[in-house]
């Protein structure tokens, strides 16, 4: 699924710069998600980056965009095929288990 901006947003552009897919941006009024980069971090994180960083809790689930997990990986690899790869190399090197973006079976 990809994630969407409320307008509680209060625009302290922390999340801005953390999303490894560039998804994020300023709006009109607001910061915006762009649900065609929004993998919600799959690929790169365990967690949502811009979730565990927003002071306001104002980032819900996009609920046009239901997507699957493999849905979602397949769009990182897309987007950034090498970094993708990274991620899941330095996970598996970690021994921490399967990286987030693993083909889990769907919620
Ligand atoms: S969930 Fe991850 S990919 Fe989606 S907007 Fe937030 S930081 Fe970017
Ligand atoms: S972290 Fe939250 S409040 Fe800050 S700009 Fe992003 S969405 Fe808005």
């Amino acid at each position: 699924m990809a994630l969407l901006i409320t307008d509680e947003c209060i625009n302290c552009d922390v999340c801005e710069s953390a999303c490894p897919n560039q998804a994020i941006s300023m709006g009109p009024e607001f910061y915006r998600i762009d649900p065609d980069r929004c993998t919600e971090c799959i690929g790169h994180f365990d967690e949502p980056q811009c979730v565990m960083l927003c002071p306001v809790a104002c980032i819900p689930v996009n609920p046009e965009r239901i997507e699957t997990r493999e849905q979602l990986m397949a769009k990182a690899l897309r987007l950034q095929p090498q970094a993708v790869v990274d991620a899941c190399a330095a996970t598996a090197a970690s021994g921490s288990g399967a990286p987030a973006s693993a083909a889990a079976p769907s919620a």
